[in-house]
């Protein structure tokens, strides 16, 4: 029996999810937002087990800290559903995200969790005319912000009862009443239909609920490293181009009670953090693959799984991508895309070389879609790249 892919699936715009996954080149895609963000390490080395023998092979965390699986078959996406949901709760509805660190940072103005909760409640019966993609981000303003993530409506902790609130990059104000304030725009939202996004809030008028306020600018902080939390210290650790063989994140979660590991969160840029981590930590994960260095080049490159695993693929993108990292400069990002789908990043990027029958097309400034403003032999890459300026 074939299964029916659902509506959202297909529909233009739609997120993936686990009981709707997307079709892409290669394969169904399907996305896993675990409740909270976090896990124990026997769950999470079941979850990496069960992605492995549905998916291709490959786990990925996403720019905003889902779990996500490719090159799944659609008879068995429904099994692959009951199967992870046997082992972590999955969220559904709006999303509301808060940092990997919140209500454990020394550092942050508040815990932004119950704002970020109840923000989830008073959308619930709204849910199902918001549409898929709109966010809400609750910050407590600490170690790790989410500044460097898109946001519908955003609330940031500024201290006391304040709390900074934007739509879109719009920044509105301050405001001691966040709840009110997301009650009034969600619901204006969810009036204008599952179409609606931030933008077109403009005209929305909040009256006293918000005072007027100078942008306050959060430094981007990436999540790979040490920090400190009020009990442990947790470390972040970067899965390269978004992507780790399953076997590498199950063979770490399997030893984590010998680095002393009581919690996994996923983290935003595609990060995995371990906390409670003894040092003995960084040696391993560095030899299974993790990056440990926020510096390494590897940050600024976005890569799909290309020939490697991928029908549309026309160059083993990763592999690429690993060879150029230590080419690229400084403050230059990289694209490199099996094809001119670009499924690892559908944004602009310093340069992009995309995959074709012929060689690489190299787009300055653009995606992968882009024409090409030149095609390159395999052997012209590196000279092009370190030449390239961000
Ligand atoms: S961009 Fe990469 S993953 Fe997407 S279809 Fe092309 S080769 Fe496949």
């Amino acid at each position: 029996m074939s299964y029916a892919l659902p509506i959202a699936a297909q529909r233009r715009g739609a997120c993936p999810t686990l009981d709707a996954p997307m079709q892409t080149g290669d394969g169904l895609l399907a996305r896993i937002r675990l409740a909270g963000g976090r896990i124990d390490p026997i769950r999470l080395e079941r979850l990496a087990s069960i992605c492995g023998t549905y998916g291709n092979g490959v786990i990925e965390i996403t720019a905003r800290g889902n779990l996500q699986v490719r090159g799944l078959g659609e008879a068995v996406v429904s099994r692959f559903a009951r199967d992870v949901r046997d082992v972590v709760a999955v969220e559904t509805g709006l999303v509301v995200e808060v940092p990997p660190l919140a209500g454990d940072d020394p550092l942050e103005f508040v815990d932004p969790r119950p704002l970020a909760a109840a923000i989830k409640e008073l959308s619930a019966p709204l849910a199902a005319r918001l549409g898929p993609k709109v966010t809400v981000v609750v910050d407590g303003n600490g170690q790790i912000g989410l500044e460097a993530l898109k946001a519908d409506l955003r609330f940031v902790a500024v201290g006391g009862d304040r709390w900074l609130i934007s739509v879109g990059a719009e920044l509105l104000g301050t405001t001691s009443q966040p709840l009110d304030c997301a009650r009034i725009m969600l619901t204006a939202l969810a009036n204008l239909g599952p179409l609606a996004r931030a933008t077109d809030l403009r005209d929305l008028d909040l009256g006293d609920l918000v005072q007027p306020s100078a942008p306050v600018r959060q430094p981007v902080t990436s999540p790979i490293g040490k920090f400190q939390l009020h009990r442990h210290d947790v470390t972040g650790l970067g899965l390269p181009f978004g992507a780790m063989a399953w076997e590498s994140i199950a063979a770490l979660a399997e030893d984590a009670w010998r680095f002393g590991i009581s919690e996994f969160r996923l983290g935003p840029h595609h990060s995995l953090l371990a906390v409670g981590a003894d040092d003995s930590l960084l040696a391993e994960a560095a030899q299974v693959g993790f990056i440990m260095d926020p510096r390494d080049p590897r940050t600024r490159i976005r890569a799909c799984i290309g020939s490697a695993g991928c029908a549309s693929g026309h160059i083993a993108a990763r592999s690429d991508a690993a060879r150029l990292a230590l080419l690229l400069p400084a403050n230059t990002s990289l694209h490199v895309s099996g094809c001119a789908k670009g499924c690892a990043h559908p944004g602009v990027s310093d340069v992009t070389l995309v995959g074709r029958s012929d060689g690489y097309g190299l787009v300055i400034h653009g995606r992968a879609s882009d024409t090409p403003q030149a095609l390159l032999r395999a052997d012209q890459l590196g000279a092009v790249l370190a030449g390239a300026q961000g």
